[in-house]
């Protein structure tokens, strides 16, 4: 089971999106830039002024590595498993990190095209994932 997530105040947006099977990405209106984990100020024009967009959940693997021997004991017996680093479509620029679920650890297709999934948490809060789908 995966672990659960607790949302703060900067991260809420983002987790309820997720429930509702959104994914949104934080924005600063004034540079009209992605910003991903969401922040409290703009690091390019310290604004506060910051939306949330929705974004088209497609993206591409970047690079990836295998955990065999994590620090995480809850995680452990569900090694190895798939770090991969995942970037948007809608800016590539923006990385998330996805177990890949469904793909097997010798099977990645590195830059090759995902989209975004939601997985529950063990607490019930659903959580992006990314699956390998044919461009
Ligand atoms: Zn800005």
């Amino acid at each position: 089971m995966k672990q659960g997530v607790e949302p703060d105040e900067l991260t809420r947006p983002f987790w309820e999106a997720a429930n509702e099977e959104r994914l949104v990405i934080q924005k600063c209106l004034p540079c009209d830039r992605l910003q991903h984990p969401p922040v409290n100020h703009c690091p390019d024009c310290g604004e506060s002024n910051l939306d949330w967009v929705e974004v088209s959940g497609r993206g591409h693997i970047y690079n990836y590595g295998v955990v065999h021997d994590g620090p995480v004991r809850l995680l452990q017996e569900e090694q190895p498993f798939n770090v991969a680093v995942i970037t948007l479509d809608d800016d590539p620029g923006i990385q998330m990190y996805s177990h890949l679920p469904g793909t097997p650890e010798d099977q990645v297709p590195i830059k090759g095209a995902v989209e975004v999934i939601f997985e529950e948490a063990a607490n019930g809060q659903k959580v992006p994932e990314w699956r390998v789908v044919d461009e």
